[in-house]
């Protein structure tokens, strides 16, 4: 009964403003559609670094959300009251966020400085999506949010990891100073429809190619171990946190504790796609975690929160998503070219216009 009075919002979902940062990339577009679907109003702000409108495209005619292009390493200025801000921007995949190290590094300390004043003003409660970049090369196993990390300060992870810990000190310190309702949510390997083509991180890159016949790209031996929580799952963890009793900030972990080595994630994919592709190892990227597992006893006795979602259902969605996804464009490819670049930026400027003052 106590857990279940926690859980409940402290005013009705169809009365307030909810800002998604990030919200046109992976996790963030699923969580802008469960919010909608939930009765919250939606406000989505990105720089599409990562993101694409593609993602939120079925979201953009509806009354209740809206779609905000900008850099939140400026300061965002938005009329009227924001009860709830999800914290999502910053490119999560190791190639994206290492092409630009030091834009990486001020979208988690000066994008999430914004984010905190603006909750500050508006007397918002904020959720960070952290991450289990936090524990770094992690010496201890399973990873529980008491352990401290392992983390390279200096290497070509540091932009990211470094700058999300900076975040959680700069989110605790917030709530500290000013008394800001923080929620600090460390997500661990997430996947399912909507991660991009080249997004580079290991299931997207393992289902392309395995769509495609080509080798599948094994980094190091493939021994190395992850644990992967599918999109859904996740987003209910996020929602159930920000709702969660003002005693609860977090860090709580949210992920998937069966954990896989890498090569096994090839095996399932090559298993369920039925391809012929063959394994091919590359050199293991620097500093690049052997072991990663999220202890969730925390989430779940603090918000009776744990993944429903099997890996091989999830692989199934996702692979879905990817295979309607690449015969599509290939099949637009060998069609009749049609005027594509205007449609878009007509799209684009009518996104614009419906933006709030
Ligand atoms: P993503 O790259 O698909 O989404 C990130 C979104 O943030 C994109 O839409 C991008 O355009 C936007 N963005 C980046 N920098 C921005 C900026 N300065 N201003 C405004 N928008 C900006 O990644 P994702 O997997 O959806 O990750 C979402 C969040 O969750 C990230 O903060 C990431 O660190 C965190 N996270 C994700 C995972 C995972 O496995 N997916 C794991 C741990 C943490
Ligand atoms: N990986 C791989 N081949 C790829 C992409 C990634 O073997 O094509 C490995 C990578 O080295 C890491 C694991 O898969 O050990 C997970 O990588 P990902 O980039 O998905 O996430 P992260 O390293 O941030 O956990």
């Amino acid at each position: 009964m106590l857990r279940k009075l926690r859980h409940e919002p402290t005013v009705s979902p169809m009365r307030m403003n909810v800002l998604v940062t990030g919200g046109a990339g992976f996790i963030g577009s699923h969580l802008c559609d469960r919010l909608v679907q939930s009765g919250y109003h939606v406000v989505c702000v990105d720089n599409l670094y990562t993101g694409s409108v593609e993602n939120i495209r079925p979201l953009l005619n509806h009354p209740a959300f809206t779609f905000i292009e900008h850099d939140i390493r400026e300061p965002l200025e938005i009329a009227g009251s924001v009860q709830r801000i999800f914290n999502l921007a910053c490119p999560a995949s190791p190639p994206h966020y290492q092409r630009d190290p030091i834009g990486t590094m001020r979208t988690c300390v000066l994008g999430v400085y914004n984010m905190l004043e603006l909750a500050k003003e508006k007397g918002a409660r904020i959720l960070q999506a952290s991450t289990s970049e936090i524990y770094g090369d992690p010496e201890v196993h399973p990873q529980r949010e008491s352990y401290v990390g392992h983390v390279n300060a200096t290497g070509p992870r540091a932009c990211y990891d470094e700058g999300k810990r900076a975040a959680e000190a700069l989110f605790f310190d917030y709530q500290r100073v000013h008394g800001v309702q923080i929620k600090v949510a460390r997500i661990f390997n997430t996947y399912g429809p909507r991660m991009m083509e080249n997004d580079g991180r290991v299931v997207s890159n393992f289902i392309v190619q395995a769509l495609r016949g080509d080798a599948i790209t094994i980094y190091g031996e493939g021994s190395q171990t992850r644990s992967f929580c599918y999109v859904d799952d996740l987003v209910e963890g996020l929602i159930r946190l920000m709702e969660s009793g003002r005693e609860i900030t977090g860090p709580i972990n949210l992920g998937n504790p069966i954990e896989v080595t890498v090569e096994e994630i090839a095996r399932r994919i090559l298993a369920q796609t039925h391809s012929q592709s063959t394994l091919r190892h590359l050199p293991l990227p620097q500093d690049d975690p052997k072991r990663r597992k999220p202890s969730i006893e925390r989430a779940f006795s603090a918000l009776g929160w744990k993944p429903r979602v099997d890996l091989d259902h999830g692989l199934k969605a996702t692979i879905g998503y990817f295979a309607l996804k690449l015969f599509s464009s290939d099949a637009e490819r060998s069609a009749p070219r049609r005027a594509k670049a205007p449609q878009r930026a007509t799209a684009l400027r009518s996104l614009q216009q419906g933006a709030p003052a």
